[in-house]
């Protein structure tokens, strides 16, 4: 029998995002949830080459092969995926958990621009990547061969409800005195909209949240409307 093949592998960066996400709460999910979010993706000497992405441009989205880099090492063969309430348990390799072994990240994402005037910067939009995510591979996304949409998804069926989200006025104020200040509404609006509370704790709640986006700490708190129903109000960024 040919001598076994290697089972441990050394793997190299090749390139390190820098994202709207300073931490990891209020990250969606999975990419395509927040369309709004934005990141760069730089890639390291040597591999900042601009030969290695010649005609990359022709794809509008890729897959980036990357590091859960701010997850533990340590992996167990069982996890609680927060969709389920963070109780249930299942398989590591039957959830997208980010304690796994390897600790290894596949995301889908919009290419919007390279950049090769000073090595290599892709312009990214539609991902859930921390700022400073290590990425081990690029490949272009090949929907005649990858989309399948009639595939079963077993206990995560689709995308979780949008929660509706309000800012108050002086927060309206402060956005419009903002040269980003649409988009940064617009991700704000979509970072909430999935409602970034742990799962057991999906109801009104008198108590605010705090998250980071971009460069500033956005506060929000779970009221009901009039019809009850549950919305999200951010009072302060
Ligand atoms: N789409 C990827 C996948 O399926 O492998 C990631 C799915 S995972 C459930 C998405 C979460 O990973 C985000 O909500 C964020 O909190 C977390 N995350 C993103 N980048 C990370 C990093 N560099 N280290 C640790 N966790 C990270």
């Amino acid at each position: 029998k040919a001598d076994s093949p290697p089972s441990s592998f050394t793997l190299d960066a090749i390139g390190r995002i820098e994202s709207d996400y300073p931490d990891k709460f209020g990250i969606p999910r999975q990419p395509g949830l927040v369309r709004a979010s934005r990141a760069r993706l730089v890639l390291l000497p040597p591999y900042d080459d601009p030969l290695t992405v010649r005609a990359l441009e022709d794809f509008s989205h890729l897959w980036l092969t990357f590091v859960f880099h701010r997850s533990p090492t340590r992996w167990t063969p069982l996890v609680r995926p927060p969709r389920l309430g963070g109780n249930a348990k299942v398989g590591v390799f039957a959830s997208r958990s980010t304690h796994r072994p390897n600790r290894l990240g596949l995301s889908l994402v919009e290419l919007t621009g390279i950049d090769t005037s000073k090595g290599v910067r892709l312009g990214l939009r539609g991902h859930d990547l921390l700022d400073g995510t290590p990425v081990l591979d690029i490949k272009p996304y090949l929907p005649w061969a990858e989309s399948l949409p009639e595939a079963r998804t077993g206990f995560a069926p689709e995308a979780p409800p949008q929660r509706p989200v309000v800012f108050t006025s002086e927060v309206e104020a402060m956005l419009a005195a903002r040269s980003d200040g649409d988009s940064l509404r617009e991700l704000i609006t979509q970072v909430l909209a999935q409602d970034p509370r742990p799962a057991y704790r999906n109801g009104v709640e008198d108590r605010r949240y705090g998250l980071r986006l971009r460069d500033v700490d956005v506060r929000f708190r779970a009221e009901a409307d009039a019809s009850g129903e549950i919305i999200l109000r951010v009072v302060e960024v």
